[in-house]
Formats: C-alpha cells, structure tokens, sequence
C-alpha cells in the first residue's frame, strides 16, 4: 500500500535538519520496502515570503491527503513585525486545527550518553523517560469568546474562556490510556480541579474512563504540584495527560530535564492516526545557515512518524537504535557537546 509523506522544512534550521531527515527517510523506505512517496510544501515565513500566507492553500491540500507530516520549524526575526494573523506560526496553528490533530506527544527521555547536559542531578534524571500528551485542539488556546472589552467603569479588560466538552477530554483521555498500556501502565493526569470548573469535569471523565482500562493505575495532580514534582523527582511520571495550557507549560519544563533541545522529537494526531511530526525545538535563527544545528530530534520525529502514523516498528526501531549508535561512538553537534567528544556537522 502506497502512503504519501509531506515534507515542510519552514525557517531557520528548518531545512537544513529537513534535509538530513529525509536522507534517512529515503534509507528507511528503500531497506524495508515500505513503498513511501514524498512530497514538499512551504509553510511559516518560507511560504509569507513566496505567496504572502503562513499556509497556502495548496499545503492545506497535500496536508489533508498525506498518510503524515514531517516539518521542521517556522518563524524567525524576519517576519516578527507581521500582525498576528500572518505570523508564520498561524501556519502551525492552521495545520493542528484543520486537521483536527488534537494529540500532541512529546516523549522526554534521557539519553544515557548524554547524562552530563542535564541541569539536574544524574541520580534523578537517569533513566528518565516520560511522555506528555498535551490537549492540542481546544481548552483556553481555542476557547469562545475571548478578546480585550471595555468595561462600564472605563478601563479594558483581557479575558479568554476555558472550555472542554466531554467529547474532547475523552477523546484524549483514550489516547492516555491507550499509551500508558503500551508503556508502564501509570497515567497521571494534571489539572485545576481545586479551582476550575472545567477540570473538575476533566478528572471526572478521567475516573469514568479508569473503568475501561482497570491494568492501568490512574492517579490525579494538580498543575502547581506538578511543575514541581517534574524538577524535583520526575522519574515517579510515566505517561501524563493534560489540556492545551497546562501541557504546553509541562511539556517544554519536561523537555529541559533532559537537557538537549536537539535530541527531542514530537508527534500532532488526530482520530484517524494521520500525524505531523517535529522536533520540540524551533526555528533556531541563531545558528540558521551554519550547518551546525542537532538533526537528531527531526530523525527521531521520523521515528515516531513510522511507529504511530504508517505502523512501520521496525524502521522505527532501526533509526532509534542508529541514534544510540551515533551517541556511543561520541559524535555530537555542538548542543550535546562534552569533553572527549568528537564535535561534528549537521551533515556529519
Ligand atoms: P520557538 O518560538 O520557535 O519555539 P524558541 O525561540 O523557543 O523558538 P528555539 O528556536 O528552539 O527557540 O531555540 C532556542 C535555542 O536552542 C537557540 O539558542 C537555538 O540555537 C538552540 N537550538 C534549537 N534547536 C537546535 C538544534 N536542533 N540544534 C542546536 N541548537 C538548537
Ligand atoms: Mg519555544
């Protein structure tokens, strides 16, 4: 069965990390035979620049006939004056929300070679592997109405609304679950429920959902508790489950345990497993152009894009066994740099 790949490299380090990913794309699909077409698109600051949108209509359109989704990163000091509507992240946010890609994975694992780059202490990161699934669709980021009003007295005030329907947290609540049986069995799910309405209904669903998964143990954190426990023992975490906000906040603390903005892939899917994949860092205008960038969390995004989207484990597999591989021989961008190692280039 043929399945199409849709490769968007955006801005800055974009494609030169895209560049390196798909060569191992290419290997993986000629040595397993898995019979992949590829096609590209511009989106973010590299489509502003060529159509005057973040996001032509015809990404949308090979967007929504892909199987999956790689991309790079979008944004950059270039198109930082551009009122919000044509911020190259709109380009992002357009794609996650016109194709309903409301479960956002991002894995925070310590690479054993790498244990020096975290902040924390070796004894509390070792071994760390932990995945967020992060609420991307709806909850506060999407919620109606929203916007600056005057009020009676004269002077403005912000606001936003935070709503989840039923519909969407048990949605997301069966992905948690789904995922914390394939892993080990322990799903915490991270709310408000002491202050918000919204998250009361939350846990309540989450219990309801416990029922039909009795093999995985479920047990609750409120927001505060858990930015805290993530930095002062994040090994307790498995699989953690939250809304759009909260997991957008946990997700890039959860990140920096490890150390190594380069080494971190994500996975964006919706209810029929159709995907886009990234790496968790950004467009990096800082050191765009150099040939210096980490292409490691783009090929493990590539990784995650075969086990999740096209059930491909084993190509899956190989590239993150290359990765480790890479690791032991001491080869390393200057992101993961350390003492006896050897510096190489994104190409290297
Ligand atoms: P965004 O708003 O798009 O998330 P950001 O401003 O948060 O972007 P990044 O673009 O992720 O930040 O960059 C943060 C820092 O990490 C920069 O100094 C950048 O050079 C570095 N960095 C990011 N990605 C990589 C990479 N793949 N390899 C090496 N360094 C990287
Ligand atoms: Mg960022």
């Amino acid at each position: 069965m043929s399945r199409t790949i849709l490769l968007l490299p955006g801005d800055g380090i974009g494609p030169e990390i895209m560049g390196e990913a798909e060569k191992v794309l290419r290997w993986v699909n000629e040595s397993f035979k898995l019979d992949l077409s590829f096609q590209h698109g511009l989106v973010g600051g590299a489509a502003l620049d060529d159509s005057d949108t973040p996001l032509p209509d015809e990404t949308l359109e090979l967007a929504t006939k892909a199987d999956a989704i790689l991309l790079g990163a979008v944004g950059g000091p270039k198109w930082d004056g551009l009122p919000m509507a044509k911020r190259p992240e709109k380009g992002l946010l357009g794609l996650r929300s016109k194709l309903e890609l409301f479960a956002n994975f991002r894995p925070a694992i310590l690479y054993p070679q790498l244990a020096s780059a975290s902040s924390l202490k070796p004894e509390v990161v070792s071994g760390l592997d932990i995945m967020i699934i992060r609420e991307l669709t709806g909850g506060i980021y999407f919620g109606q109405p929203r916007g600056v009003r005057q009020l009676e007295s004269g002077e403005r005030q912000g606001y936003n609304t935070y709503a989840y329907t039923e519909t969407e947290i048990r949605r997301i609540g069966r992905v948690a679950f789904e995922t914390a049986q394939q892993r080990g069995k322990k799903l915490c799910s991270v709310d408000k429920a002491n202050v918000l309405e919204v998250t009361v209904l939350w846990r309540e669903i989450m219990n309801e959902l416990k029922l039909e998964y009795p093999d995985v143990e479920l047990s609750h954190m409120y927001v505060d508790n858990a930015a805290m426990q993530l930095v002062r023992a994040p090994k307790q975490f498995d699989v953690i489950v939250t809304g759009n906000m909260f997991g957008d906040i946990l997700s890039d603390e959860a990140a920096m345990l490890t150390g190594s903005i380069g080494m971190l892939p994500s996975a964006s899917m919706n209810s029929a497993k159709q995907g886009m994949y990234e790496p968790c860092h950004g467009s990096a205008p800082d050191i765009a152009g150099k040939g210096i960038a980490n292409p490691l969390a783009t090929i493990l995004s590539v990784a995650m894009m075969l086990r999740y989207s096209l059930d491909e484990g084993a190509a899956a597999a190989a590239i993150e066994t290359a990765v480790g591989k890479v690791l032991d021989q001491g080869l390393r961008t200057a992101d993961i740099m350390s003492e006896g190692c050897t510096r190489v280039s994104t190409r290297e």
